[in-house]
This record gives structure tokens, C-alpha cells and sequence, in this order.
């Protein structure tokens, strides 16, 4: 009798989220539009979401962490030169390439981040050596690249990062100052967008968040976005959620925007898609801010929310729901 019982408690009590997992990521957002892609880049943008996505996934299936997920599918992002992170990255107004990171375990809520560093291959990498192998959670500039190469990590030349389409932005972008008279004010998402992160679940219950970026193109005198900021670009947290933000960072700093979803839905109790909207529809496009995130709560719900044209992103579950999309008014099938 006394085992049935005990059986009958473990049923009930059992979490709901144990079986359930999978992940969601995004490749950036801002003005992207049918006009603006080519068919050749489209299917090329879309491969590349999907490789991600599917590599991430595997490590969920075979059992690894949310952590190894985001990891996995970050460094194929980063290591693509179509998004701006990693080889791909946006040129700052002197000509080079500073990159954010960051990354967290919903599990201990540690975290780590790198910001604007040159050397270090794999920004991502970075953020999660600082996470666990050092006591702090954010290291930045030329003391962030002498720690990655302290615990190993593969450096590169700053020309490692360059991309043709990226310098043009960046002549643009100049011409654009130099027209406008404005010293700073890039914030027109056509020359930055590709920013990258993935929120993940794994069969153990365990929420992560990462989120890789060049940041904007012309930034100067060391300008930080979002991106490397726990609770503004990158949150986890296994009692609300996870999430990787992409847009103005500015923006996303002073409004927390991250944090505030999962805080939203946590003290309110909101499904994470409403805790999503209020923050990025009510709060951000109001304000001025535009862009959007990725989500996932430890049921295995996701969100994909934002107010610009468009958001690349992708999602696999492991109820078999899968997909990749790019624009505002469709969710294509997988
Ligand atoms: N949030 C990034 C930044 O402000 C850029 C982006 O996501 O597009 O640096």
C-alpha cells in the first residue's frame, strides 16, 4: 500500500517540462523584406538557420545540456559570414570588428559575457570560458582577448572577421554620417541586422540562453549594445525563462528587455508569449526600440516576437514541431 502511494505521489508531482525540449533561435531582426533578399540568399539564410537549429537539437536529443546547444548552434551562426557574429561581423567606424557576447544556465543563473573583443574566434566560447573558468561574469576589451587566450581558445586576426558586404555597409554608413552630420546615430537596422542567439531546453529540465553580435556598424569609442548584458539581450532562468534578444540595444538596456519578459511572466503568471508581447509590442515599440527575441519556458513553450519587418529565426521541439521564417505574415513549415 505504502508503495502505491508513493508511486501515485511521484505520477503526480512528476514535472510536466521533463519529457518535453527543444530550442528557438534567431539570426537578427530589422528591415527585411522579400525586396531586399534574393532568392540565392533567402535559401542560403534559411540552410544556415536549419543547420543550426539541427545541430543544436541533436545535442538536446542525445541527451546533453541546453548550454551545449546554445554553444553548438552559435558557432555555426558565428562561424557564417551571413550573420553579424563571428566571420560576418559588422566593421566599427574605424574599420575593424569588436564583438559582444554572452550566455547563461537557468539551472544556477551563472553567467558569463565578453564585449568587444577582436581576437578571440568564437565570441560565444568566450563568454562561456568566463562563466566558468573565471570568477566574474563579464570581461571586456583586450583583458577579455588575453583570457581567451589563456584558457585556450582559438585566436584569429581582427581580418578574420571582414566580409565584402559588411565593408560596404560600413562605406554607407559613413556616407550616411557625413551627409546627416550625425557623429553616432546608426541605428538604422539595415546596417546591423544579423545579430545571433538561441534560447534552448534540455531532457533534464534545464533552461540556457545565449546570444552572439558584431553589434552596430560605425560604432565608436567603444560602444556596447545589449548583447553581452545579462537580463538586457541574454536571460535563463529555470523558474520563468529563457531568452536571447536582437535589435536597437540602446533600447533593450534601458528596458531590461530580456528579464523583464521572464519577470512578467513569472510574477504574473503569463504565458510566455503574452509576457513577450507586452514587453516588445507595449513597451520597446513605444519607447522607440525595435527588434525582437526568442523565448522558451520549461514546459517548452517558445515565442518568437518582434516589431520589425522581419526576425530570422528557427525552432525545433521535440514533439516534432520544427520550422524556419524569416518575414512578419507567414510561419513556414519546416
Ligand atoms: N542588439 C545588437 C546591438 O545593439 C544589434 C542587433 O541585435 O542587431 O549591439
Amino acid at each position: 500500500m505504502r508503495k502505491i502511494l508513493i508511486f501515485a505521489l511521484l505520477f503526480v508531482t512528476a514535472p510536466a517540462w521533463a519529457e518535453k525540449y527543444g530550442l528557438v533561435l534567431h539570426g537578427g531582426a530589422g528591415t527585411i523584406t522579400r525586396a531586399k533578399l534574393t532568392d540565392k540568399q533567402e535559401s542560403e539564410l534559411r540552410a544556415k538557420l536549419a543547420e543550426a537549429r539541427d545541430a543544436g537539437y541533436k545535442v538536446l536529443e542525445q541527451g546533453g545540456s541546453s548550454l551545449q546547444a546554445v554553444t553548438t548552434a552559435i558557432i555555426i551562426l558565428e562561424d557564417s559570414p551571413l550573420f553579424n557574429a563571428g566571420k560576418g561581423a559588422v566593421y566599427t567606424f574605424d574599420g575593424a570588428h569588436e564583438l559582444d557576447a554572452s550566455i547563461m544556465d537557468g539551472s544556477n543563473r551563472k553567467a558569463g559575457a565578453v564585449a568587444g573583443v577582436k581576437t578571440v574566434r568564437n565570441p560565444i566560447l568566450a563568454a562561456q570560458a568566463v562563466m566558468n573558468q573565471s570568477d566574474h561574469v563579464m570581461l571586456a576589451g583586450t583583458g577579455a582577448d588575453a583570457f581567451a587566450r589563456h584558457v585556450g581558445l582559438p585566436q584569429v586576426e581582427n581580418s578574420y572577421f571582414d566580409t565584402e558586404f559588411r565593408l560596404k555597409q560600413l562605406e554607407q554608413a559613413k556616407q550616411k554620417i557625413e551627409d546627416e552630420g550625425t557623429s553616432f546615430n546608426i541605428t538604422d537596422s539595415d546596417y546591423k541586422y544579423g545579430t545571433v542567439g538561441v534560447a534552448a531546453l534540455d531532457k533534464q529540465g534545464n533552461l540556457a540562453a545565449g546570444t552572439s553580435t558584431g553589434g552596430m556598424t560605425a560604432k565608436r569609442w567603444g560602444r556596447v549594445g545589449d548583447s553581452p548584458i545579462i537580463g538586457a539581450g541574454t536571460w535563463a532562468d529555470n523558474n520563468s525563462c529563457a531568452v536571447s534578444a536582437t535589435g536597437h540595444g540602446e533600447y533593450f538596456i534601458r528596458y531590461h528587455v530580456a528579464a523583464d519578459i521572464c519577470s512578467r511572466k513569472l510574477y504574473r503568471d503569463l504565458p510566455l508569449t503574452t509576457a513577450a508581447r507586452e514587453v516588445i509590442h507595449d513597451v520597446l515599440l513605444p519607447a522607440g526600440g525595435t527588434g525582437g527575441i526568442v523565448a522558451m519556458d520549461r514546459a517548452g513553450n517558445i515565442a518568437m516576437e518582434f516589431n520589425t519587418e522581419g526576425m530570422y529565426r528557427a525552432w525545433r521541439l521535440s514533439d516534432n514541431s520544427a520550422g524556419v521564417a524569416i518575414y512578419s505574415d507567414q510561419e513556414e513549415a519546416p
